[in-house]
């Protein structure tokens, strides 16, 4: 057993809070991982905020990188010392698992939001033994120490920052995913990615990296769009005041071969309908507000798919990005703000403000520096 600090939910909307929790011996199949670093996705902002029905008092973050520091007894595929990104949790028997979907388990919304171990798993607690949900997508590492099945861990090189590998097992390997496997993004192709944020941009490099001819990024934010021009894509449109069809009518007749949606926006959604060609793919990220609605009549001729996880198998589409952004081709460096552990506060408000596009907190917190952060009594 470890002592660990944590940053806990303890009520649905009441923000992030640090204090000390014990992280046990992994059980038989499980790592322990000392984090070094974890990427803020606004999935985890989303359930701290209630939008999903997660449990509490819990430990969120599902986008950790750090170091194996104990192996469970038949975790024999890893060694302590092996530096590891984590990604989300599937039962790797299931039809969708073994057919190469694992983000299309059957068992996904319990693994990843039930926030309850397996069975024979191991699970971190309050230091006062009153109740503490983990386990969010299987490794809940908005903390020093978490507790991850052994299969949900991707070794990275020697080398590769960890900063860069952390937001790897969620947001980048969704946007890229999204291009490379929904939209099966094939070169001279033309895309159109609407919101670029973490994953809309790991979008535009993935299908730049594809040999896309056209990268179309819309948005509404300016720097985001130069970001976007940055980082591979060829046109930047400013949703508000340019019209997504226009552009897509001069550079490509027929229509765009795929549209990248991550902003649940169906005004935005249906305009970027028209623009897509007959035949054409609208990948759709961003889940909304549940009460959304885009049009039927729109979408006759057009292929239209629910992306999770980009439908990434993480121990090939990790390894495959790393590679990319080590060759220059995949330049994830440039989405990255790293913040102190304990600055987790600070770091989700800059992603809220659009000052930050990936935070990314750094770990061990660094002790008695001020923090924004609400602390508890246990914590001081
Ligand atoms: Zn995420
Ligand atoms: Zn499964």
């Amino acid at each position: 057993m470890v002592s660990a600090t944590a940053a806990v939910v303890h009520e649905h909307g009441g923000g992030f809070a640090l204090q000390e929790i014990e992280v046990p011996e992994p059980g038989p199949f499980q790592v322990r991982v000392r984090m070094r670093a974890v990427g803020i996705c606004h999935t985890d902002i989303a359930v701290a905020g209630g939008h999903r029905d997660v449990p509490t008092p819990v430990v969120l973050g599902h986008e950790g990188a750090g170091v194996v520091e104990a192996v469970g007894s038949a975790a024999t595929s890893l060694e302590a010392g092996a530096r590891v990104v984590l990604s989300f949790a599937a039962c790797r028997h299931c039809a969708a698992c073994v057919t190469g979907h694992p983000a299309l388990c059957v068992r996904a919304i319990e693994l990843n939001f039930g926030c309850q171990p397996a069975s024979g798993s191991s699970a971190i607690r309050a230091r006062d033994g009153s109740p503490l949900h983990g386990s969010f997508f299987g490794q809940s590492s908005f903390a020093t120490y978490a507790l991850v099945h052994a299969d949900a861990v991707v070794p990275i090189p020697d080398g590769f920052p960890f900063e860069l590998a952390a937001p790897l097992g969620c947001s980048v390997q969704t946007g890229a995913g999204a291009v490379w496997r929904s939209a099966g993004i094939a070169p001279g192709d033309t895309v159109v990615v609407n919101g670029v944020g973490a994953v809309g941009l790991s979008a535009a490099m993935a299908a730049s990296a594809a040999g896309a001819a056209h990268v179309i990024a819309v948005d509404v934010t300016p720097s985001r769009l130069r970001t976007a021009l940055e980082v591979g894509a060829t046109s930047a449109v400013d949703g508000r005041t340019e019209d997504i069809r226009e552009l897509v009518r001069v550079l490509t007749p027929a229509g765009a071969d795929a549209v990248i949606d991550t902003t649940a926006v169906p005004s935005v959604i249906e305009r970027s309908l028209e623009a897509l060609r007959l035949g054409g793919t609208l990948a759709m990220i961003a889940t909304g507000r549940g009460d959304d609605s885009v049009r039927l009549s729109k979408m006759v001729g057009k292929h239209v798919v629910g992306v999770v996880q980009g439908d990434s198998v993480p121990s090939q589409s990790i390894p495959q990005i790393i590679a990319m952004q080590q060759s220059g081709r995949f330049p994830l460096e440039k989405l990255v703000t790293t913040y102190p552990f304990d600055d987790i506060a600070t770091a989700i408000d800059d992603m809220e403000a659009g000052a930050a596009i990936k935070p990314v907190l750094l770990m061990p917190c660094r002790r008695g520096t001020r923090t924004g952060v609400r602390r508890t009594a246990e914590s001081d």
